[in-house]
């Protein structure tokens, strides 16, 4: 397993300054987290990747941009979220973009089915034509967006995943704070190929934990090789991720 770190606790800083942080705590590789881009031109994504090949970081993995549709009308702007954040994982040579359902989940079941139809009926071909594997996050309870356990999720890869293409990111965080941690491993473990990695509300492990040598070992067990990605809530210190750093390298190093 590959030890990453999600640019996204940094997205206050602009995107040089971003991976010059990162590059101080000797992180070699990251996701990219499209919030860290703000109301910019399409053609920033040529400003993020001149910054990513002079920082000499590794993208392995690129988080979509967010948008979860509430009436069909909004299936556009999802459209264009997605294939922009496809684009800039395309120049940041990202072979993978972990996305949403992209739909919220107050939408009535019948809208939901014909607006997950509608935006990746448009998505999914643009990443298999840019040869960008797509992968579905399962969410918590206080996200807007559908999608936190098995069966919302396979309500949205029937409408949207027949051929079985779509991986998994699994986010450990979401998946402790809404239970379902061995429901989401047993039934996906085949299809993961990123994981999230935090403690509830997004806190770093300082301290090795029993869920924690549980989830590790048991990712290992399934023969998982994908990246462990660092998500961690924007108020944690830089001293708490050099101690996380730490620990994962230890971790990691022990399976
Ligand atoms: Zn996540």
């Amino acid at each position: 397993m590959k030890l990453s770190l999600s640019n996204g606790i940094f997205s206050k800083l602009k995107v040089n300054s971003n991976f010059a942080v990162i590059k101080d705590l000797s992180f070699e590789n990251i996701e990219f987290n499209m919030k860290t881009i703000k109301k910019e031109n399409d053609t920033g994504v040529y400003r993020e990747q001149k910054a990513l090949f002079s920082s000499g970081l590794k993208c392995l993995t690129l988080h979509s941009a967010v948008f979860h549709v509430k009436d069909p009308i909004e299936v556009h702007q999802a459209v264009y979220y997605g294939k922009i954040s496809l684009e800039c994982a395309r120049a940041l040579c990202a072979p993978l973009m972990t996305i949403h359902s992209n739909v919220s989940k107050k939408t009535p079941k019948k809208v939901r089915e014909q607006c997950l139809q509608n935006i990746f009926g448009e998505i999914k071909p643009f990443a298999k034509k840019l040869g960008i594997k797509l992968a579905l996050e399962n969410l918590s309870h206080n996200s807007s967006g559908f999608g936190k356990n098995v069966e919302e999720i396979e309500e949205i890869l029937d409408i949207i995943d027949t051929d079985e293409e779509l991986g998994i990111t699994f986010d450990f965080c979401h998946a402790l704070e809404t239970k379902v941690v061995d429901e989401l491993i047993d039934k996906y473990y085949r299809r993961i190929c990123n994981v999230h990695m935090a403690n509830k509300a997004h806190k770093p492990f300082i301290k090795e934990t029993p869920e924690l040598t549980k989830i590790l070992s048991k990712l290992h067990n399934c023969g998982y090789e994908g990246p462990i990605t660092l998500e961690l809530d924007s108020k944690t210190s830089i001293e708490e991720i050099k101690k996380t750093k730490v620990l994962f390298e230890q971790l990691l190093r022990r399976l």
